[in-house]
């Protein structure tokens, strides 16, 4: 796959129809998915193109998952989800990727995975920068 056919590598109008970027971390950056349908909903991208995690090198997959972490923490304490799904699929759009997606008991899609076959939950705008200025304080503490 050619660079310029990734969104994430494009950064371009594409992406910024489905995300808002949260912060950058050293390994990845951190983006606020528009579709808030599981509230807290966030993706964190690994800072290059790779497709796989095993492309990725040990001191690369250490600080990767260990920020993926630390988005999880955020999420988790702001929105106090009563667990949190991990999801990486990746065949459309391939670039190391994990949607970090807070699960409510009870709520939607609770004890299945999570898809995205249901209407979407769309913010104001105003609501997005609440969220992003959060998750950005808590994450970089
Ligand atoms: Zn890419």
């Amino acid at each position: 796959m050619m660079m310029n056919d990734c969104f994430y590598c494009e950064n371009g109008d594409k992406l910024k129809s489905l995300m808002i970027e949260v912060c950058k971390l050293d390994y990845s950056t951190v983006y606020l998915n528009r579709d808030q349908k599981h509230k807290g909903r966030c993706i964190v991208m690994f800072k290059d193109h790779k497709t796989e995690y095993f492309q990725l090198t040990p001191e690369e997959n250490k600080g990767y998952f260990g920020e993926l972490a630390k988005v999880a923490q955020a999420v988790w304490n702001l929105y106090q989800p009563d667990k949190i799904n991990y999801a990486t699929f990746g065949d459309g759009v391939p670039h190391v990727h994990v949607h970090v997606v807070p699960k409510y008991e009870g709520g939607l899609q609770w004890g299945e995975a999570f898809h995205d076959d249901v209407d979407k939950v769309l913010l104001p705008e105003e609501e997005y920068k609440e969220m992003v200025e959060e998750l950005r304080k808590e994450i970089l503490g």
